[in-house]
């Protein structure tokens, strides 16, 4: 039996998961080991100016987890909770995402423990600023490529790349971070990337299941970047968003909820949905047992345990967050036979459309909305037919197929490469 506190442990979790999928397949046990190590971790602490003129300490992170297949990669995160092992979790899920993908990256991941939402504009651009120059010695288009997350955005992605181009002698880096705003080298289509693939997922998993994609009943979890754009875009493919929550509340219409509308409201009201008044305000409890065919989680790690898990009626649960889903809550819902397309490919649309863009920015020449939408298409739809594959072939779930895909590629990479020295 596990402690409520080492089930809401990420780290602890990414780690289960390697082991789990290590069983089912023929791996060096050193190699398996290795992967529940991160193999640089840089804790930072730093002072800010604030705007009433005290100085403010500040710490920070930056991890790498393992970098055989390629540069590691993996966004910024502001949050009050930002802590080691959640930076440590996400940058080993990062490692994982980016072989089921089969992109050419390692894994890493980074934060502050602030909270972005109570920081004036300057402030935030002061602690970016500093933090950047704190581990500049660790980024670097070839080695170490940062993105966005959870509470940070294209602006702060160009204050990383100006800070770093500054510090680089004051050549235009753009390669050093992803996720850009499009006029200093962003990509066309990051924005709505993540969701895309959230999207993509959906509709093969809603296939997958023999189900119509027309007229399926949806429920979301989070309104930020994965979520606005997943509940468009599910929207446009003719699904019904009958259930949207955020950190100020969750709403509920059975007929649907215009999400277009519902998305200019939020716009008007800091980016928070309370209050819409074409919706009936629910809790976010009552929101996730909402009797509804897909439950997609976009907002953080953790919101799906085995407190909640049983009250659950949707039949596909698509991860748009990182480790929505504990173990625990896993076991109950794989019970309850309800389809989960892990986070390590729902969600990977952001990192393969950020690696597009590494791409661009190393060439300097931008593609097309729609070259880079359909590139995504192609790159999500192959990789839910090869989970599909070595679901089938290794007669295990989607997660337990994601993760073995995954490790056999990282694997292959660290045995080729050989051991220093
Ligand atoms: P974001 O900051 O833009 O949005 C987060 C959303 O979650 C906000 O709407 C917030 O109000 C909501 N939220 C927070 N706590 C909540 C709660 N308790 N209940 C309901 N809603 C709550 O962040 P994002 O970029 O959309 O990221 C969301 C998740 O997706 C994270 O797990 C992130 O790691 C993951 N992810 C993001 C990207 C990306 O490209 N942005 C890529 C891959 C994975």
């Amino acid at each position: 039996m596990v402690t409520r506190a080492e089930e809401l442990n990420p780290y602890e979790n990414a780690k289960k998961q390697i082991s789990v999928a290590c069983e089912y397949m023929k791996i060096d046990e050193g190699i398996a080991e290795s992967l529940k190590y991160c193999t640089r971790e840089v804790c930072v602490n730093f002072p800010v100016k604030m705007d009433d003129g005290n100085i403010k300490i500040f710490t920070g992170y930056r991890v790498q987890h393992n970098k055989a297949r390629g540069p590691v990669k993996g966004g910024i995160r502001y949050a009050p909770d930002v802590n080691m092992d959640e930076i440590r979790a996400l940058a080993t899920w990062m490692t994982i995402k980016c072989a089921v993908v089969n992109i050419p990256y390692g894994g890493a991941k980074g934060g502050i423990a602030c909270d972005p939402t109570n920081m004036s504009i300057p402030e935030k651009e002061r602690m970016t600023r500093r933090f950047t120059y704190e581990i500049s010695d660790m980024v670097d288009p070839e080695k170490d490529i940062p993105a966005p997350d959870v509470g940070t955005d294209a602006q702060t992605m160009a204050w990383i790349m100006d800070t770093y181009s500054i510090l680089s002698g004051g050549q235009d880096v753009y390669g050093v971070v992803t996720g850009k705003p499009i006029r200093v080298g962003g990509s066309r289509g990051r924005a709505s990337a993540t969701g895309r693939g959230v999207m993509f997922c959906t509709k093969e998993a809603l296939k997958h299941k023999e189900m119509d994609v027309k007229g399926a009943k949806v429920v979301v979890q989070g309104f930020g970047n994965v979520g606005s754009w997943t509940t468009k875009l599910l929207h446009d493919e003719g699904c019904k968003i009958i259930g949207i929550s955020d950190a100020s509340g969750a709403l509920y219409n059975d007929d649907g909820i215009d999400v277009y509308d519902l998305y200019n409201y939020s716009l008007e009201h800091n980016k928070l949905i309370k209050g819409y008044p074409k919706a009936t305000e629910i809790t976010g409890k009552d929101m996730f047992a909402l009797d509804c065919d897909v439950l997609i989680p976009a907002a953080r790690e953790n919101e799906i345990t085995s407190e909640n898990a049983n009250s659950i009626k949707a039949r596909i649960l698509v991860e748009g967050a990182n480790g929505p889903t504990t173990p625990e809550a896993e076991e109950i819902l794989s019970e309850k036979g309800v389809l989960i397309v892990p986070d390590i490919l729902a969600n990977a649309g952001g990192v393969t459309v950020s690696y597009f863009e590494w791409v661009q920015n190393m060439q300097r020449y931008y593609w097309t909305e729609d070259e880079v939408n359909a590139k995504l298409r192609d790159k999500m739809l192959e990789s839910f037919e090869d989970c599909l594959e070595y679901m089938e072939k290794y007669k295990v779930d989607m997660r337990k197929a994601a993760y073995i895909l995954a490790i056999e590629r990282v694997a292959d990479a660290v045995k080729v490469r050989g051991i220093f020295p």
